[in-house]
């Protein structure tokens, strides 16, 4: 399948208007790397640091981790890295971690909350990627911020490190940029300064839409029991978008839905510019965002909304297969 797109691999995906629409690609592994320079990804818009702690048992060393991204960095080759920082617990065990019982690890303490509990790790973290970055630009990001202080608060904590590592005469990454994972609907409600503050935004759709529809994700019963298409999540989307246009914040999305084709384009459709997908989807969704007109999508999924229809799938699908592709 990926050589069936081969051919679209140095070419924009850019819609039928002319509206580009930028790739990136999701990684987590070294093994991940080789796949930026042949899938045409613009960069890595999510590299889940946590994988490298999931296959240890015992806590990686900072030397350990600097040389790592260090590596992710120059694999990259210039093009742009947001380094995810840890997000453990609910669904991701590390085995130097003694299990948390929690009623419900998917609302538990997990990701960002355990980083500011214990910061021990995320200190560490932060130094690591100053070091490997070494006077290249940096961009950090935190999974599941919830409200705007606990954001404030990651971000002093990795500008603390800045300070230090400046005080310990280390060389600095040429300018940091510091993200929040926008992933719990209550985020998307933050204060206007939230969305100033932050250098971007990333919209982590596999948790959000969890969240939104209180659907779990890992339960096969209900997991795919709500549509992605669905008009109330598509309107809050938009608003996100909407407010991070408002601020002059960058935004992208990167959960799986940005790496299905349909679901691709209508994201796009109502306004991001930016998605983070794994390798392997790139092809697809690069395809079809240049058979269509984005703007004209737009007025499919409006009409839709105002008919009451409860999701955009069924219009989407026949403007589709109405020559529209
Ligand atoms: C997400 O929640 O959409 C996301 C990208 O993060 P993860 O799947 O690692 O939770
Ligand atoms: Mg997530």
């Amino acid at each position: 399948a990926q050589e069936r797109y081969a051919g679209l691999r140095d070419k924009p995906a850019t819609d039928r208007a002319g509206t580009e629409i930028k790739l990136y690609m999701n990684a987590g592994l070294m093994a991940d790397l080789p796949s930026l320079a042949g899938s045409g990804a613009e960069g890595v818009g999510l590299f889940r640091t946590e994988l490298q702690f999931l296959v240890r048992t015992k806590v990686p060393r900072r030397s350990e981790l600097a040389a790592l991204y260090g590596r992710v960095m120059d694999a990259a080759k210039g093009k742009p890295v947001v380094f995810r920082t840890l997000d453990i617990g609910s669904d991701k065990v590390v085995p130097f971690m003694k299990p948390q019982d929690e009623p419900n690890p998917a609302m538990g303490w997990r990701a960002l909350r355990l980083g500011l509990d214990k910061p021990g790790v995320m200190k560490m973290q932060a130094q690591a990627l100053i070091r490997a970055a070494n006077g290249r630009p940096l961009q950090v990001m935190f999974p599941f911020v919830t409200q705007f202080e606990e954001f404030v608060q990651a971000r002093d904590l990795v500008l603390a490190q800045v300070a230090r590592e400046r005080e310990m005469g280390h060389v600095l990454p040429e300018k940091v940029e510091i993200g929040a994972m926008l992933e719990t609907p209550s985020l998307a409600y933050a204060p206007r300064q939230f969305f100033e503050l932050a250098d971007f935004i990333s919209i982590g759709g596999n948790d959000l839409k969890q969240f939104f529809f209180a659907a779990d994700r890992e339960n096969e019963r209900v997991r795919r029991r709500y549509d992605t298409l669905n008009c109330s999540y598509l309107r809050f989307i938009d608003m996100i978008v909407k407010r991070c246009e408002e601020a002059g914040t960058p935004v992208s999305f990167c959960g799986e839905d940005a790496g299905r084709p349909v679901e691709a384009i209508c994201l796009a459709a109502i306004g991001l510019r930016t998605l983070s997908m794994r390798p392997a989807s790139i092809g697809p969704v690069k395809h079809l965002i240049r058979r269509v007109d984005l703007g004209e999508l737009r007025q499919v999924i409006d009409a839709a909304g105002r008919e009451g229809q409860q999701s955009v799938r069924a219009a989407v699908m026949a403007w589709l297969a109405s020559g529209a592709a």
